[in-house]
């Protein structure tokens, strides 16, 4: 994969990523991703200048998306936000909604007393006080991970064999979601490899302004990764931010050994399906089922530049009606709608999709994103599934 490239004097100042920047049009404090991004970095490449105002990217890279120079705005805009938090403090909230994987950990050894605590009014408050909001929707953690659920799977041996990397969401919030997967690949004569030494992919990270931590996991990924992958497996994700960071960002962010190779080896679920169709060696033996569904194409889907690959095979099913909701993000972004200074921010920027989905009068909505499908049940008051889901009920599996 080519790497973008750092002179913010590529930026031609055509201002297509300040009419695409969602967060730019919900809030007149932000200078909007044109001035933020490669302006503000002329500045901060001549002077310490740091504009606050940063603080409200969300990093959903609708600018890189439609910059037509190939500028990587967020990525400049991270960079800038890691650099300012070198020597200022940042907030305990920041430092608890990045490091995800160490409270999932902890809040694994007891789920539901975890849940309770989330959800009762006082703690609502506690966290409030922390800064995070009382209205959000805060993912449950599931009693068990998926890790520990995958253990007990008796899989068919195959001789084709994947990696897979649920990432943190699909690990301790959704793991049904990854056995969809496994079972799927199952299906098309895959035996499943989780490699339960990989860490948190850093995207939480990079966006609290945490770098180095950042760059450390995915030092460790990289490593573990770039091993299965001189074995000749590829690398499948589920969540959209995860594949997006192993794919793209650390590529944009770090300078590792081993990245080129194992950038180009990371598939999302449904990206992979595809090229299995394209290649004919797709199991196409679904049966019929029912279904009427609006499909939201997360930012971070978008920006990997493969098209809507899950819409393209859902549309494969028979009996299942799928629209695409194409209005827009949906504004949590990662966990910048959880915080209480951005929650309504967040969600004005989803209001679009949300009046789009409740106009269309559809129960179920599909997203590959895990938070994005928190934000749309949150938003719009529906159910929500990942489209793997749809694809395993399709099998009968
Ligand atoms: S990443 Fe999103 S919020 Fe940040 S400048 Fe780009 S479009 Fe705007
Ligand atoms: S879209 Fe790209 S080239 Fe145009 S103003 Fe934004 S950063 Fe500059």
């Amino acid at each position: 994969m080519k790497k973008h490239h750092y002179n913010p004097d590529s930026c031609t100042t055509c201002t297509a990523c300040v009419v695409h920047c969602p967060v730019t049009q919900a809030v007149r404090e932000f200078r909007g991703p044109k001035l933020a991004g490669p302006a503000g970095e002329r500045f901060r490449l001549a002077t310490d200048d740091y504009d606050a105002a940063l603080e409200y990217c969300s990093n959903c890279k609708n600018c890189d998306i439609s910059c037509p120079s190939r500028v990587p705005v967020s990525t400049l805009n991270m960079k800038a936000r890691a650099n300012y938090y070198k020597t200022h403090k940042q907030p305990f909230r920041d430092w608890m909604l990045s490091h995800s994987e160490q409270m999932a950990k902890m809040a694994s050894l007891t789920p539901g007393l975890a849940n309770m605590g989330m959800n009762n009014f006082l703690s609502k408050a506690v966290l409030k006080k922390l800064g995070i909001s009382d209205k959000a929707p805060l993912p449950a953690y599931a009693s068990q991970s998926f890790y520990k659920q995958f253990r007990k799977i008796k899989q068919q041996p195959q001789a084709n064999k994947v990696v897979f990397y649920p990432g943190c969401f699909i690990n301790y919030n959704q793991p049904e979601v990854g056995l969809d997967v496994v079972a799927v690949l199952q299906a098309n004569q895959f035996e499943v490899i989780v490699p339960e030494e990989a860490v948190c992919c850093g995207s939480p990270l990079v966006v609290n302004g945490y770098l180095e931590e950042a760059e450390a996991n995915a030092r460790t990924n990289v490593g573990i990764l770039a091993k299965y992958i001189e074995q000749g497996y590829p690398i499948i994700t589920a969540c959209t931010s995860c594949g997006l960071m192993l794919k793209q960002e650390y590529q944009e962010l770090f300078e590792l050994e081993d990245l080129d190779k194992v950038s180009s080896r990371i598939y999302d679920i449904s990206e992979f399906l595809l090229e299995l169709y394209d290649e004919g060696q797709l199991n196409t033996n679904f049966r019929k089922q029912t279904g009427n569904y609006l499909y939201h194409a997360p930012c971070h889907l978008r920006v990997q530049g493969i098209g809507k690959p899950s819409l393209e095979l859902v549309r494969m099913l028979p009996g299942v009606e799928v629209t695409d909701a194409d209005a827009g993000c949906c504004g949590i972004s990662g966990n910048y709608g959880f915080k209480d200074d951005k929650y309504d921010i967040a969600m004005a920027v989803g209001s679009n999709l949300f009046e789009t989905i409740k106009a269309s009068g559809v129960t179920t909505v599909l997203s590959d994103c895990g938070t994005c499908r928190l934000q749309i049940s949150h938003g719009a008051g529906v159910k929500t599934a990942h489209p793997i889901s749809i694809v395993r009920a399709a099998y009968g599996k």
